[in-house]
């Protein structure tokens, strides 16, 4: 059998973590390669970034694309599928990589990001696609001039409302919480959009419908029904650490399973740096300006860490 390719440096992850290392791993001459199955990461799938210092209204789309191109600049090769699993063995990883062959690497960074989390009520799978989504930017064009509704009340799900609103003719924004916890930017959107009605304190019990969604049911009367008739549902309900692959490495995790670093994004585990949305960092605010900053900060850390 052929041995595995060894490169210095393996990162996971083709996000704004991701992509920011390679471009200063390049800068300094570490030579490594990206897996990452969707190139630009999460951040591509949001209607727009206003808040990304310097570059102003731009689609999530196209600032993805244009880190990916800034990291391609400098020669990286990026694969674009998953890492099954990685195991250390003496001072090295060998990485399992879907549909490919294995790779090793002296050192890996992780910034895998995060997967939207599930409600786990009736009728949600059964219709995923049906009229149950969870990206209003990819899908929020065939509910043209329809009723549909966002769980959650974080930025992205007020952010999906706003984006919502500019193509359906109503949308409701069902939170469990008395008030919303989103940025006062987007606080002050919503209330002023006249297409967008806030259902407080109310959780969705049921997803209900024949060939495709009809209503939600709710756990508490909203304006004398307990449902609303729907065309769309759109689940912001948070998100979760994308770490089972991992796992065999027994990296320290907080209570929520995102991976501890320190202060140069290196783990508990000699050789594995992470940052982005997977790690406990930066105070847990999880966006584009911090997952970049941590995704350079790991990169001049182990550029250190293999000159040595
Ligand atoms: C709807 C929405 C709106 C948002 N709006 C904003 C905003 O306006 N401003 C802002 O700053 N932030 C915003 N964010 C947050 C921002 O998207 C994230 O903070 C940022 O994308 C985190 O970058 P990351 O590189 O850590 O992870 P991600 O962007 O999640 O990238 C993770 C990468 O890892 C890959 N990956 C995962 N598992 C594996 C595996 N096993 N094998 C191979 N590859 C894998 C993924 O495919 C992807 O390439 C928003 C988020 C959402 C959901």
């Amino acid at each position: 059998m052929a041995e595995s390719k060894t490169y210095p440096l393996v990162i996971i992850g083709a996000g704004p973590a991701g992509l920011a290392a390679s471009i200063y791993a390049s800068r300094c001459g570490v030579k490594h390669i990206i897996i990452g199955e969707l190139l630009g990461g999460l951040i591509a799938e949001t209607h727009l970034i206003d808040n990304y210092p310097g570059i102003e209204d731009v689609t999530g789309f196209e600032f993805s694309q244009k880190l990916t191109h800034h990291a391609q600049k400098y020669g990286v090769e990026i694969l674009p599928v998953k890492v099954n699993n990685i195991k250390k063995s003496g001072g090295e990883f060998e990485l399992e990589i879907k549909g490919k062959e294995n790779l090793k690497s002296l050192a890996i960074l992780i910034a895998t990001g995060t997967k939207r989390r599930k409600l786990n009520i009736s009728g949600e799978v059964e219709f995923l696609g049906k009229g149950v989504s969870y990206c209003a930017t990819c899908d929020g064009f065939f509910y043209k001039n329809k009723t549909v509704a966002v769980i959650g009340g974080s930025d992205s799900a007020a952010g999906a409302a706003v984006y919502l609103s500019e193509i359906c003719e109503k949308v409701f924004l069902i939170y469990r919480k008395e008030k919303l916890r989103a940025e006062k930017y987007w606080v002050n959107l919503i209330e002023k959009n006249p297409k967008i009605e806030v259902v407080y304190s109310t959780n969705v019990s049921e997803i209900v419908g024949a060939e495709k969604l009809q209503k939600v049911n709710l756990d508490r009367p909203y304006n004398d029904a307990d449902f609303i008739n729907l065309d769309g549902l759109f689940i912001e309900a948070g998100s979760d650490p994308k770490l089972d692959f991992a796992r065999d490495l027994g990296l320290k995790t907080d209570e929520g399973g995102y991976v501890k670093i320190n202060s140069d994004a290196s783990t508990s585990v000699t050789g594995v740096w992470a940052a982005g949305d997977i790690t406990n960092g930066s105070d847990k605010f999880r966006q584009v300006i911090t997952a970049c900053a941590e995704g350079a900060i790991a990169a001049r850390s182990i550029s250190n860490y293999l000159k040595r």
